[in-house]
């Protein structure tokens, strides 16, 4: 065993100790950093050990295996805290100081998760199978045709339309939750707000691409992709005679939060079918441009912390943008039940579907 640590301190180029540049965590500091939804949660233990039980929406790269690091980079944005844990906390702090020398910010589960179930905390063994149907809302255009959105997940929306398929920021996987996107037909129309994980999915886009798919995504998704009908805030797109994309500012203002989102990168959208208006604000605060935003009938919302807007914030730009009907999105932990009473006087239906 000591030999096989030593070979593994040697694969990641690591002093034994000293400054490890990363945070050791007791069970109760790890349990409020992954409380962040924005924080991703990985297990570096064999999947064996993973299948058997694990932390609610942990990632699993095995440690011991050739390529940790390189895997690790593929799957894991740069930006994130990532929180590490094994089963004693060893393997961890050799992942932790690796993806430390990557860049990462890390954050290290001290005693793993023995400590952890020693505490009483949960785990789940196998992801939990999903129910293959989502929430769907319809909705009449004035010319009498039905417009359906399926709740996916998160940011992630399924727009019928007379025969057309638009899906938004599609995802294949977002913690726990896989979204089956092979079984879903072809993507008429491919729409990306802008480049973090849970609204860009290189996967997600092969799975829904076909032949006739058009993807519109920003400057940098573009880049990313080798692709795409570019739009920068303020552009209109028609798509067809009945169909018309128009894209608008999503930026952070809050004192902190401004790199998360700066302004003038990502788009929201504005897609209006057959006069049905639809809002889709991307990551975004309430910003005052919002004021512009005039005629929603449906609009999507985000609310979470520290990448978008507080209950509060929100609730403040549903009362700017006065959508008929308003789905609160990108809401991960937050409790967002609240909302509906709060505009219950201001002519706003809310409805809270499965958008965490
Ligand atoms: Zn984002
Ligand atoms: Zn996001």
């Amino acid at each position: 065993m000591k030999k096989f640590f030593t070979s593994l301190l040697a694969l990641l180029g690591l002093a034994a100790c000293g400054q490890q540049g990363y945070e050791n965590a007791d069970v109760n500091g790890f349990a409020a950093q992954i409380a962040d939804p924005d924080v991703v949660l990985l297990d570096v233990r064999t999947a064996k050990e993973f299948d058997e039980g694990h932390l609610q929406n942990a990632v699993n790269i095995d440690v011991t295996q050739d390529g940790f690091v390189e895997k690790a980079k593929s799957m894991l944005p740069i930006d994130k805290t990532i929180a590490v844990y094994c089963r004693s906390g060893k393997r961890s702090a050799l992942a932790a100081g690796g993806l430390t020398k990557e860049g990462y910010k890390v954050v290290n589960l001290k005693g793993g998760i023995i400590a952890w179930k020693e505490a009483g905390k949960p785990v789940v063994a196998e992801s939990p199978s999903e129910d293959d149907t989502y929430e769907v809302d319809s909705f009449t255009t004035p010319s009498g045709k039905t417009v359906k959105f399926h709740a996916l997940v998160h940011a992630s929306i399924r727009i019928e339309y007379d025969g057309k398929e638009i899906q938004i920021d599609p995802v294949t996987k977002l913690g726990e939750k896989t979204i089956d996107l092979a079984a879903m037909p072809k993507a008429d129309y491919l729409f990306i707000t802008h480049e973090h994980f849970d609204h860009f999915d290189t996967t997600a886009i092969q799975l829904l691409s076909g032949d006739n798919t058009q993807l519109v995504t920003n400057q940098r998704c573009a880049e990313m992709l080798g692709y795409g009908t570019v739009m920068a805030n303020g552009d209109m797109l028609r798509l067809a005679n009945d169909i018309t994309l128009e894209a608008v500012p999503a930026y952070n203002t809050t004192e902190g939060h401004q790199q998360f989102h700066p302004k003038g990168r990502d788009n929201g959208f504005i897609l209006t079918l057959d006069g049905l208006r639809i809002y889709i604000a991307g990551d975004t605060e309430d910003i005052p441009e919002m004021a512009e935003v005039k005629d929603i009938d449906v609009a999507f919302m985000p609310c979470n912390q520290p990448y978008t807007m507080t209950v509060e914030q929100l609730v403040n730009a549903a009362r700017v943008v006065k959508p008929k009907v308003l789905f609160p999105y990108h809401y991960g932990q937050t409790d967002v039940s609240g909302i509906p009473s709060q505009l219950e006087n201001d002519g706003v239906e809310v409805r809270i579907r499965h958008y965490e």
